[in-house]
């Protein structure tokens, strides 16, 4: 199989997934869940015209020139609306959000006014309307205000709170496992044996897939055996996930196991290596309604893969209508040479605001080995060389993937 592109796995990780069913969630569960239907307000915001502040709700023509006196008829609080009419030469007390009362237009500030017992002194003249929020100032009963697909701020719970929503229309989260494999993997926190490394893939993925709002189910560390790699593989479907991740054993080495376990449990691998560095060799395929991604084993090309292809896919999952994570411009810190036919993702530092016209710098790290994790950590961005992209020097634009997880 020849080398696929990124934007070609990409659409074949794709090509079958799709949003999971709805399901409701109440306000208070409704943070970070995808929207699964357009949200119309079932309400007018203000329901009324209302005041803005503490003083005085008045008629404007009696106001228009100062000092005046005005007749103190009634007092309204938030709540408590008032059914009399404000007529010529009368004012009636009013605090902020409480209901104008009829005739009044206009709402003086109490700083401005001298009260004496049933009459106030406005002394600065009004304009009328003045510290008055008219009905449906911030949304109108029908509105649509926040689209299907997307995933609900802590301000977008507050305002379907305020459209008079229990609870919203969402998608099921993705159920996503995730599974190390190798036999030189230790949990960490147990003393390594010689030759023994600490096991880190799974917490970046589990880490990444939480933070889109998936659940997760470890499955741990697998040995290099193709009935241990099987049974991890049974493990994953018999626990109902959407989604399987593994990470190592994706090459074809002579313990790697992670290709033939699939090929043993019938996955129907839609592709197993892509044009881009970190990650070649890399796995998609599905087992039912399981969609199985297959990452490369080196740290940093797991990471890197997860961000290109497991995110999307799990935003797809969720309903998300922004599947990829936005690419930037900035400018290039160092010489690059040209490249192959193989994407690049260089892990880089990001120093922002450095250029004259405010724009943002990018230094790749010197060493680009997939297996380092401290520059990965310390990276802000990865800077995206396209295949055959032709030598480039200092100063001259690059795009790149903040790094948000
Ligand atoms: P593999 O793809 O299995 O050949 O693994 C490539 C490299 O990544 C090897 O050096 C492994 O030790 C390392 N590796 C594989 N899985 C993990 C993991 N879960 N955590 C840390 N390193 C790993
Ligand atoms: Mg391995």
């Amino acid at each position: 199989m020849a080398l696929l592109s990124v934007a070609d796995a990409l659409a074949l990780v794709l090509a079958d997934a799709h949003p999971l069913p709805l399901e409701a969630a109440t306000l208070l569960d409704a943070h970070g869940r995808v929207l699964a239907a357009d949200l119309a307000a079932l309400r007018t915001q203000p329901p009324a015209d209302v005041s803005a502040m503490d003083g005085f709700a008045v008629r404007a023509v009696d106001v228009a020139v100062a000092p005046t006196l005005l007749h103190v008829v009634a007092e309204i609080a938030a709540g408590r609306p008032l059914d009399r009419e404000i007529g010529p030469g009368e004012a009636a007390r009013i605090f902020t959000g409480a209901v104008m009362p009829r005739g009044s237009d206009t709402v003086v500030i109490q700083e401005v006014t001298r009260r004496d017992g049933d009459t106030v002194v406005i002394q600065r003249p009004e304009t009328r309307g003045r510290h008055v929020r008219p009905e449906g100032l911030d949304f109108k009963a029908g509105n649509v205000l926040i689209a299907r697909g997307k995933r609900l701020t802590a301000r977008d719970v507050a305002l379907a709170g305020a459209m008079n929503y229990v609870a919203v229309p969402v998608h099921r989260r993705p159920r996503v496992a995730i599974l190390a494999t190798g036999d030189e993997l230790v949990p960490p926190g147990t003393p390594p044996a010689p030759g023994q490394i600490v096991s880190s893939n799974g917490f970046a993925l589990m880490a990444i897939a939480r933070s889109e709002g998936a659940e997760v189910v470890d499955i741990g560390v697998v040995a290099d055996r193709l009935d241990a790699t099987i049974a991890a593989v049974r493990r994953a479907r018999a626990a109902g996930v959407d989604v399987l991740v593994t990470s190592g054993g994706a090459s074809v080495g002579d313990y790697d196991f992670v290709k033939p376990a699939f090929a043993a449990e019938g996955i129907d691998l839609s592709f197993w290596k892509v044009a881009m560095r970190p990650g070649r060799p890399l796995m998609h395929g599905r087992l039912g309604g399981m969609q199985v991604l297959g990452l490369p084993g080196n740290p940093v090309s797991s990471f890197v893969c997860a961000i290109l292809f497991l995110v999307p896919l799990l935003r797809r999952l969720a309903g998300r209508s922004d599947l990829s994570p936005p690419s930037q411009s900035a400018k290039l810190g160092c010489a690059l040479p040209a490249n192959d036919e193989r994407a690049d993702y260089l892990r880089a530092r990001l120093t922002r605001g450095a250029l004259a016209d405010g724009g943002d710098i990018a230094t790749p790290f010197p060493r680009q080995d997939s297996s380092m994790l401290a520059p990965l950590a310390h990276s802000d961005c990865l800077v995206v060389r396209e295949p055959f992209a032709p030598a480039a020097g200092p100063g001259d634009p690059c795009n790149i993937l903040n790094l948000q997880f």
